[in-house]
């Protein structure tokens, strides 16, 4: 299992990038986003799209980040913060992976100045590249190395819509 949670989310700034952080944690195989913010915006986006094109994703918002992650913790799971000043994801994504067969995984991305304690609460802190760019760059990379490739092919159950790939044009099923 994986969870993403999002800190520090500034409603007027940075709803579209959280509704993007979910969307990319949905699509590469998360289950669901934690949100400290209380926005409710980014999980009505985020639910438009889980009933047109399926899966059970789900956004909470509104959540204590150190007593989810504690929560996490007592419960068996691992806690990975994404950030810059971590160990670079080269050395350290196959203990990560490894640990991950049996244990489930959430992974922590920051919007502005993360708190001091994330450093202190995650079992890893992981750089994607040593220099400052997107959480949601880092995100996907860090879901897509995790999990080697996997989780591009799956289908998503329900859901009223559905993609046939084509190489030109655009053809979309209604379930
Ligand atoms: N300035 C903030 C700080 O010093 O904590 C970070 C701002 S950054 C735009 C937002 C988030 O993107 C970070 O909290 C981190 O989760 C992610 N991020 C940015 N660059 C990263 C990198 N090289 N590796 C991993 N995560 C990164």
């Amino acid at each position: 299992d994986i969870v993403v949670l999002r800190l520090g989310h500034r409603p007027e700034r940075d709803s579209r990038v959280t509704t993007h952080v979910g969307l990319t944690s949905r699509v590469l195989g998360a289950t669901g986003m934690l949100l400290t913010s209380d926005d409710k915006s980014v999980r009505e986006s985020i639910d438009r799209v889980v009933k047109a094109w399926g899966g059970d994703f789900w956004v909470k918002t509104g959540i204590s980040y150190r007593s989810e992650i504690k929560k996490w913790k007592e419960s068996g799971g691992i806690v990975v913060h994404l950030t810059m000043y971590g160990i670079n994801m080269p050395d350290c994504i196959d203990e990560i992976r490894e640990r991950f067969r049996t244990e489930s995984v959430m992974i922590v991305v920051g919007a502005e100045k993360v708190p001091g304690d994330v450093y202190e609460l995650s079992d890893y802190n992981v750089a994607i590249g040593n220099q400052p760019h997107s959480e949601i760059a880092a995100l996907a990379l860090f879901l897509d190395r995790l999990q080697e490739g996997r989780t591009l092919t799956g289908d998503f159950i329900g859901g009223e819509l559905k993609i046939v790939p084509s190489e030109h044009g655009k053809t979309v099923l209604k379930k």
